[in-house]
């Protein structure tokens, strides 16, 4: 039986103007994590979502996390746990968010002043952290609220994750969930996270996969200091004509990569999985104008979104110590260092990928038979993460979708990583769902950036909807 929402509904209608201004508060307090002056602001936003918490009648404790890796004379800003219900009949769900943002500030561009939620006539309110994370956050506490003032029992017992150090990294956050896990989160029966965006602007989407990334450098250095091409040039071997001929072979400009072994461990695609493509709202239109160009690769939606979401990449990104200034300088570097990262997707073993790309990368220099040296690296890797869209935590999360927006939600991945994601499945054993509040017009970590009063108020509702239909959805 569908649960009965519709006095939660409209006590989330009635209190939108407190709850608006709850985030108002929030937007307030500049909690950037990346500038050290203002980690005083960054606790100060803490100790307001912990009061606020405390205020709904949640048992609250903030955890230190020690010193900053490499700044120690700067403490990591607390992660707010809490627990509101305790009732074992109950199903327990454990759900994330951060409270620190990126930096801002009105000489970036900003029409309006980012730490002042400001709302325009089509009710977009704007304000740094709006979207990203802190509307997500306070839904969950608005749910809460809206919960007890029309007098209805809350559905499950409700534990939360909230950190300071998102946008710097997620700093001591995966020691604290894996030490955690079964302590302060061991009844948790399943995770959700809000903190990603709809593929659009109408519809809802449900994330269940994320691709992960390996970032590799390969250096080439043989002079022993930097020469000039007018006396050296046709004399010396050059690393980086080493280095070009090296990236070349990487990848074509299709898209295709071209290490051996990679693309053999790619997952074939299901037919179940080809079935969630069609429906999602997206156009090339919206593929051209985020590019700000027609030069996709594609020419339709299912190979786009596919290629972006459920197939590898890999992109270069630079090269270090390359002459890159404006002008004509003829100078021949003595080092280069080119940067480019895979994007990998299941079940695509990061050690493997490395491995192939270390062989291939030598390989290839070995056909140059160059008297440069070669070193290839990796810089970081990080694992791709994908769920079962049909496990109660997603089909919970859908029915919520269409009692809310009307609609059946897309069924998304994202091509970037949320590493919490993974980390939070591996230590707790359990499903993590990603429910978005934000649109993708947002711009997180842009200027202007905004949350729509639709998605922060309807938001709201999802997220307690979300949870009476997860507290009654069958075990699958
Ligand atoms: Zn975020």
């Amino acid at each position: 039986m569908a649960p009965q929402l519709d006095p939660y509904f409209k006590k989330v209608d009635e209190l939108s103007e407190s709850f608006i201004d709850r985030l108002r508060k929030a937007v307030a307090i500049p909690s950037v994590s990346a500038e050290d002056e203002r980690r005083p602001e960054v606790v100060r936003m803490g100790q307001f979502l912990a009061d606020e918490l405390k205020k709904l009648g949640a048992e609250v404790e903030q955890r230190p996390l020690g010193k900053q890796p490499h700044k120690e004379h700067l403490d990591l800003p607390p992660v707010v746990v809490a627990r509101y219900g305790n009732d074992k009949n109950k199903r327990t769900i454990l759900v994330y968010g951060h409270y620190d943002v990126q930096p801002a500030q009105i000489e970036d561009g900003w029409a309006t002043k980012p730490f002042e939620l400001t709302i325009d006539d089509k009710d977009r309110m704007f304000g740094r952290g709006s979207t990203d994370d802190k509307g997500p956050v306070l839904g969950w506490l608005n749910a809460i609220e809206a919960h007890q003032k029309a007098g209805i029992d809350f559905p499950v017992n409700l534990l939360c994750c909230f950190e300071g150090m998102e946008e710097y990294g997620s700093e001591g956050l995966d020691d604290f969930i894996n030490a955690e896990a079964k302590k302060y989160f061991k009844d948790a029966d399943a995770v959700c996270i809000s903190d990603n965006y709809w593929l659009g602007t109408e519809k809802p989407c449900l994330t269940y996969g994320l691709r992960g990334c390996n970032y590799y450098s390969i250096e080439v250095s043989g002079p022993g200091q930097d020469l000039h091409s007018g006396v050296f040039g046709g004399t010396a071997q050059e690393p980086m004509t080493d280095l070009i001929n090296v990236m070349s072979k990487l990848v074509d400009n299709q898209g295709k990569i071209l290490i051996p072994g990679i693309n053999e461990m790619v997952a074939p695609v299901t037919e179940e999985e080809k079935k969630l493509y069609g429906p999602i709202a997206y156009t090339m239109d919206n593929l051209y104008e985020s590019l700000g160009s027609k030069t996709g690769i594609f020419d339709n939606k299912e190979q786009t979104l596919m290629a972006r979401w459920r197939y590898p990449s890999l992109s270069l990104h630079g090269v270090e110590g390359a002459f890159s200034a404006p002008g004509a300088k003829t100078v021949i570097p003595a080092k280069v260092t080119g940067k480019f990262s895979i994007r990998t997707v299941p079940d695509m073993k990061p050690e493997a990928v490395t491995e192939a790309v270390y062989k291939y990368v030598k390989d290839e220099f070995a056909k140059l038979n160059s008297k440069n040296k070669l070193n290839v690296y990796l810089q970081h890797d990080g694992k791709w993460w994908v769920a079962s869209p049909s496990h109660w935590n997603f089909s919970a999360a859908a029915k919520a979708v269409k009692q809310v927006f009307g609609t059946d939600p897309d069924y998304t991945r994202e091509g970037g990583s949320i590493p919490v994601t993974l980390t939070f499945e591996e230590a707790t054993g359990k499903n993590v769902l990603l429910l978005p509040m934000g649109s993708s017009t947002d711009g997180a970590h842009s200027i202007n950036e905004k949350l729509d009063r639709r998605n922060y108020i309807e938001g709201t509702k999802l997220l307690g909807a979300y949870l009476h239909y997860v507290a009654e959805e069958k075990m699958t």
